[in-house]
């Protein structure tokens, strides 16, 4: 687990108006942040940009203490969550699970013993032999965590993962991955212009607009604004 600390870090595409234009924001180790605005307001840049899919024009991204912005994407240690979970459907849940795992190669015992932990946490158990297409959507997402949680990644980094839901699995979900993240207490990212999900599901909302902060603060100081 790594806190993340952003200083002054901008991002210029071409010679347009900047897409994210001196954003400051720590995030504290085991925080869940949500980063939130209108389309087009830099979200999902900034969230590359903690990734490393995205150069930084200027400005420095730390990550628990290390200066990262020269790190490509596999030395980071963070673990993106997608929209569709990225599950391989023709494996067994067990062998989603353990696929970072075996690119390292790490060996069996070791696999085996870190799957059956993630598993364990992650209330998987009895699933470990099925395939992503017989799993709930609740299952699914846990599937995908479970992976990052194998891994021991620093943060958690979500892109609008319920954007493509309908409306009562949102809700579920929502519910699951506030569980989750306050269970596993890893540092969370989480991207959306959904206001329930802002005002749900985080410890502090960061509110974009047009490349910068326009606010930081806790989901209760939000909703008692004038
Ligand atoms: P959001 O995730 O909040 O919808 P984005 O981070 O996708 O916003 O985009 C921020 C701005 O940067 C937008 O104006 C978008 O058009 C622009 N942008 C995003 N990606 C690129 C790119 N690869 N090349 C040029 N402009 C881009
Ligand atoms: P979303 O915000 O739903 O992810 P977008 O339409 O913003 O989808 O972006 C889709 C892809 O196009 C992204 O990879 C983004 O970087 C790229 N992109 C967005 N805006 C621009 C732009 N103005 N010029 C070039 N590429 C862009």
């Amino acid at each position: 687990m790594a806190s993340i600390e952003m200083k002054n870090i901008v991002k210029q595409y071409g010679d347009g108006y900047p897409a994210v234009n001196d954003v400051s924001l720590d995030i504290a180790d085991g925080e869940f942040m949500i980063l939130v605005g209108p389309s087009g307001c830099g979200k999902s840049t900034l969230l590359r940009m903690i990734v490393g899919l995205e150069d930084i024009t200027s400005g420095d991204m730390v990550i628990g203490g290390k200066r990262v912005n020269d790190l490509a994407p596999r030395e980071r240690n963070l673990s993106m969550v997608f929209q569709n979970y990225a599950l391989y459907p023709h494996m067994t849940v067990y062998e989603n699970i353990a696929f970072p795992l075996r690119l390292s190669k790490t060996p069996d015992d070791e696999v085996r013993r870190r799957v059956t932990e993630a598993s364990d946490v992650l209330e998987l158990k009895e699933h470990l032999e099925r395939k992503p297409a017989n799993l709930s959507g609740g299952q699914r997402q846990r599937v995908a965590m479970g992976r990052a949680i194998v891994r021991q990644a620093e943060a958690f980094l979500f892109d609008e993962p319920l954007s493509n839901l309908d409306a009562k699995l949102r809700g579920q979900m929502r519910t699951e991955i506030a569980r989750l993240q306050r269970r596993l207490g890893i540092t969370t990212v989480y991207v959306t212009h959904d206001q329930t999900e802002a005002m749900t599901l985080g410890d502090r909302v960061c509110v974009l607009r047009k490349g910068s902060i326009q606010q930081v603060a806790s989901p209760r100081e939000l909703y008692e604004q004038p």
